[in-house]
C-alpha cells in the first residue's frame, strides 16, 4: 500500500502582499503538526499534517523530513515521489530547486540538488560488489503533451506500459550520470531547455507540470537488475482561474490543468483508501501525470507532498484549496475541524480528545 505523508509549508510574506497587508498572516502557528488557518469569512480552522513548515523552515529540514526516507528507499529498489503542489508563487519551485539549482549556499539550497548528493553518498557507500548506475530524465507536460527538457526535438512523447518495465516514455533522452557535479549540469540544462519552450510557445512555466525522474540501478553478483525511482514533480499552479475574463487559450490551460490535479487527487485518495481498493479501479489513465507516475505511486512505493502556501490573508482563498487537497489525501489524518469561537479551540486543544464526530464537523 502506499505510503504518503503529507506537508504544509509556508513561505515568508511578499513584498507585495506586505504592502496590502502589513504584517498580518492568515495562519496561527500551533505545533509542528498543527495550525490553525483563518479563512476569508474570518472563521477558524485547524490543520494538521504530518510536518508544517513555517516561514522559518530552512530547506535542510524539509529536505530531511521529506525527502531523505525517498532518496534512501530507491537505493533499495522502492519506488518514491516528492509533489509540490499550490498556487503559482506559493514556493513550489523554490522548495524544489532553491533560488538556482546551481546554488551553492546551504540555506538555500533546494531538495533537487539535495537528493543528487545523497543518491551519490548512498552509492558510494554501497559494498564495492554492488555495481549502481544512476540515470536523470526530465519532461514537462503542457496541455497534456509531454516534451523532453533534455532534448527539445522530442516533443511529443508517447507513455508505453511493458510487463517487463512498466510504464515507461517511449524514447525519453536518459542521461547516465556519473557524479553531482554532472547531474547539476545536466538538469540546469534542462531548466534552461524549459524556459526556451516556454518562449516559443509563448506559455508561462506555471502552466505546465515538470517531472525531474532519477533511475537507480543496482546489478546484482546474478545479473539481475534491481530499479529504484525518485520522482519530484513541480506542479502547475493550482489557481482557480478567473470565471469571467478567461477566455481561449487561458481558459483551456486552466481546464487541463485542474483535470489533472483533480486526476492526481483521485489517484491519491483511492491508493490511501486502504488495501480493498483493487489496482485495477485507480483512476491513472484519467491524465498524462497520474498515467506517467503510475509505478511511482502505486505498489510499494512512497509519496511526499508539500502543498506550498502563501501566508497572506490576501491568498486566503487559494491556500485554503491548497490545504484541502492535502487533508483529502491524508484524508485519515488531516479531517481539519471548525471551530468557531476561541472556546471552543482551547477545548479541543486541551485534554479531551474530540469524538470523531466533533473533529469532523466539517469535511473540507
Ligand atoms: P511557485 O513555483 O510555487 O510558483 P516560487 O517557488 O517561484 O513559486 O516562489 C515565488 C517567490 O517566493 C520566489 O521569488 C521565491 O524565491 C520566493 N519564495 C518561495 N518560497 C520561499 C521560502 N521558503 N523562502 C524564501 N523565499 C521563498
Ligand atoms: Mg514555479
Amino acid at each position: 500500500m502506499t505510503n504518503i505523508t503529507v506537508c504544509s509549508r509556508f513561505r515568508p510574506l511578499s513584498s507585495k502582499e506586505k504592502r496590502v497587508h502589513g504584517d498580518s498572516v492568515c495562519i496561527r502557528n500551533m505545533d509542528t503538526e498543527t495550525f490553525i488557518f483563518k479563512d476569508e469569512k474570518e472563521e477558524e480552522l485547524v490543520f494538521s499534517f504530518d510536518r508544517v513548515f513555517y516561514e522559518e523552515t530552512v530547506q535542510a529540514d524539509v529536505y530531511e523530513f521529506l525527502a531523505l526516507p525517498i532518496v534512501r528507499g530507491a537505493v533499495n529498489a522502492i519506488n518514491g515521489t516528492i509533489i509540490t503542489y499550490g498556487q503559482t508563487g506559493a514556493g513550489k519551485t523554490y522548495s524544489i530547486e532553491g533560488p538556482s539549482i546551481l546554488e551553492s549556499d546551504d540555506l538555500q539550497k533546494g531538495l533537487l540538488p539535495r537528493v543528487v548528493d545523497d543518491l551519490f553518498e548512498c552509492v558510494k557507500s554501497a559494498d564495492e560488489s554492488d555495481k549502481y548506475t544512476i540515470k536523470l530524465s526530465m519532461v514537462e507536460i503542457y496541455m497534456e503533451k509531454i516534451r523532453d527538457l533534455l532534448d527539445l526535438t522530442k516533443d511529443n512523447i508517447l507513455i508505453k506500459e511493458s510487463k517487463v518495465q512498466g510504464i515507461m516514455l517511449s524514447g525519453v533522452t536518459e542521461i547516465f550520470i556519473s557524479d553531482p557535479a554532472e547531474a547539476l549540469q545536466s538538469l540546469s540544462g534542462g531548466i534552461a531547455n524549459r524556459a526556451v519552450g516556454e518562449t516559443q510557445m509563448n506559455m508561462a512555466s506555471s502552466r505546465s507540470h515538470c517531472i525531474y525522474i532519477f533511475t537507480v540501478q543496482l546489478e546484482l553478483p546474478d545479473k539481475r537488475v534491481k530499479t529504484g525511482k525518485v520522482i519530484l514533480v513541480d506542479l502547475a499552479g493550482s489557481e482557480k482561474v478567473e470565471k469571467t475574463g478567461a477566455e481561449g487559450k487561458v481558459l483551456e490551460e486552466a481546464k487541463t490543468i485542474n483535470k489533472s490535479l483533480s486526476a492526481l487527487g483521485n489517484v491519491i485518495n483511492a491508493l490511501t483508501c486502504g488495501p480493498s481498493t483493487k489496482a485495477s479501479h485507480i483512476p491513472y489513465r484519467d491524465s498524462k501525470l497520474t498515467r506517467i507516475l503510475q509505478d511511482a505511486l502505486g505498489g510499494n512505493s512512497r509519496t511526499a507532498l508539500l502543498c506550498c502556501c502563501s501566508p497572506s490573508p490576501s491568498n486566503a482563498a487559494e491556500t485554503l484549496s491548497t490545504l484541502r487537497f492535502g487533508a483529502r489525501a491524508k484524508h485519515i489524518k488531516a479531517s481539519p475541524t471548525v471551530h468557531r469561537s476561541q472556546d471552543k479551540l482551547a477545548k479541543k486543544q486541551g485534554e479531551v480528545a474530540p469524538s470523531k464526530d466533533e473533529s469532523c464537523d466539517r469535511i473540507l
